[in-house]
């Protein structure tokens, strides 16, 4: 069947909007439709949504954007356009597979999937959601295989029989990590409640039970699966608090408290106008497990103290890399939403604009930069699969914690006080006073007054609103807050070196290259 459709092209870095036919292809992955129906297929599930108990998170107008976004990430992989980025060659198969189930086996393939981050980012302008499972398999898969050489455990072939589940039948995962963490001057033993970390409650020859929760757990009601890791480096006395294991998302233990994000009621109001971007959205739940077993095929650590750092830096690099992709394809939509304004506002021309503009654009291409810069320089793992550069992974995440606040600040200065100041779509549709919002709102009358509206309801989203939430304080706090980066940097910033080269320059050292 040929179809037209508006799609995005990649020129040059750049992604372009263009109308294009393309013919629907049969693949083997799950259509967005299908990844859609699944949801609707699970087990019914305890989910806590402003104080109530939800029977269908499908349909919800709360939730329902977050799922399109994620959807996002099956529709692409649909369109031949797409291919090269949304999909890739199973290492385990040969099958062709959602990148998002992939593992990197090139420096190559570290790059698409940036690319392909940026690309979704694109086409829906808020966080999509999947990419934390993708994180955690790559960073799982590495750390079974040298915890297996080094402990004589078996869980990498373990692992790898999951993923292969998990490729077949095109699972979006939660990889979760962040606990609660309680009394952060205590570590995971020393609490006084021992559910502010996920840990051991009972060990049998069938498997384990754990109890405890995971904070901030982007997609959860949209994954299919919950890939859980410990949530730091573990001491001697934290045994019980060193698990790794996987289990279904609509397991009847588990318990989900939906997280608030600013302005999210306007999304079950009558018009969505109000809402800035009106189809999709982030999401974010706390993940309780009650009392959950988890047999021993699904286990992936069970108290390897050593290795719990060597599993959290992996996947932290990885999502580091992450927001080098995404949060640029973010970026894409403000700059785009600002360029706009200034046009509907007739300010297009006034060279402060201009310029304002290009500096986001600049500040934008240099998280770019990074983000691609750490894939570029990656490296193979003794497993196989491919590790991003540490070093510029946390350069990328730590840039991010501060570049989009300036993008975010330059187009508030650009789009002017209607953003906080305009009055609610209702009043536009009001027989009283409908015509006057219309009139005093006009702009250049190129445009209509609607656009103006529904583009500066974009940029308040992104800057202060419901998308902010993945756009600002996810740029902070998401893949870790910004002292976890520096941390890193200074251990790999290796000084010692760096010293030495000054004291062979200056010659407090002998040059012996004279
Ligand atoms: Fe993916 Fe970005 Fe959302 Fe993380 S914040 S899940 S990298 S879109
Ligand atoms: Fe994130």
């Amino acid at each position: 069947m040929v179809k037209e459709k508006a799609v995005v092209l990649q020129n040059n870095g750049i992604f372009l909007i263009s109308v294009m036919s393309y013919e629907r292809r049969e693949m083997l992955m799950k259509t967005a439709a299908e990844y859609i129906q699944s949801l609707r297929d699970m087990k019914p599930r305890k989910i806590y949504v402003m104080g109530e108990l939800v029977d269908n998170p499908v349909d919800h107008p709360l939730i329902r954007p977050s799922i399109n976004c994620c959807a996002m990430t099956y529709k692409l992989a649909e369109l031949p356009e797409y291919e090269d980025l949304m999909t890739a060659t199973s290492s385990l198969t040969g099958n062709k597979i959602n990148r998002f189930c992939h593992l990197h086996q090139s420096t190559e393939d570290l790059m698409n999937k940036v690319k392909m981050q940026r690309l979704v980012g694109n086409m829906t302008g808020a966080c999509f959601q999947r990419c934390v499972g993708m994180d955690a398999l790559n960073a799982m898969f590495s750390t079974t295989f040298e915890m297996d050489q080094k402990s004589g455990t078996n869980y990498h072939q373990k692992f790898k029989d999951y993923l292969l589940k998990w490729e077949e039948n095109d699972w979006t995962v939660d990889g979760a990590m962040t606990d609660p963490k309680g009394n952060r001057a205590a570590g995971p033993a020393n609490q006084v409640d021992p559910d502010l970390f996920v840990h051991i409650v009972e060990k049998n020859e069938d498997g384990i039970v754990v109890k405890g929760a995971k904070m901030h757990q982007t997609g959860a009601l949209n994954s299919h699966e919950i890939l859980v890791m410990p949530t730091q480096t573990m001491r001697p006395e934290d045994a019980d608090y060193a698990v790794a294991f996987a289990v279904a998302a609509d397991d009847p233990s588990i318990i989900y408290i939906y997280g608030r994000q600013s302005c999210d009621t306007r999304k079950m109001e009558a018009t969505n106008i109000d809402v800035g971007n009106v189809n999709y959205g982030g999401q974010e739940a706390i993940i309780i497990f009650d009392n959950t077993f988890i047999p021993w095929e699904r286990v992936f650590m069970c108290g390897e103290i050593e290795f719990t750092g060597m599993l959290v830096e992996r996947f932290a690099g990885y999502h580091r890399q992450s927001y080098g992709g995404c949060k640029v394809g973010n970026g894409d939509v403000l700059i785009g939403a600002t360029a706009a304004i200034a046009d509907y506002n007739g300010a297009s021309k006034a060279s402060h604009v201009k310029d304002k503009i290009i500096e986001m654009t600049h500040l934008n291409e240099t998280l770019y930069s990074s983000g691609i810069a750490c894939s570029a320089e990656g490296r193979k793992t003794a497993a196989g699969n491919y590790l991003i550069d540490m070093m510029l992974a946390n350069v990328c995440k730590q840039n991010v914690t501060r570049l989009p606040y300036e993008i975010a600040r330059i187009a508030q200065d650009i789009a002017g006080g209607l953003v906080v100041t305009m009055p609610s779509d209702a009043d536009f549709k009001s027989s009283e006073v409908g015509e006057w919002c219309t009139k005093l709102m006009a702009g250049d009358p190129k445009y209509s007054t609607e656009e103006r509206q529904r583009m500066l309801r974009l940029i308040e989203s992104m800057t202060m609103g419901s998308i902010a939430v993945g756009y600002l304080t996810e740029s902070m706090h998401g893949a870790g807050s910004p002292q976890a980066q520096r941390i890193m940097i200074s251990r790999l910033g290796n000084l010692e070196a760096k010293k030495a080269m000054a004291r062979r320059i200056c010659g407090v050292d002998p040059d012996d290259l004279l």
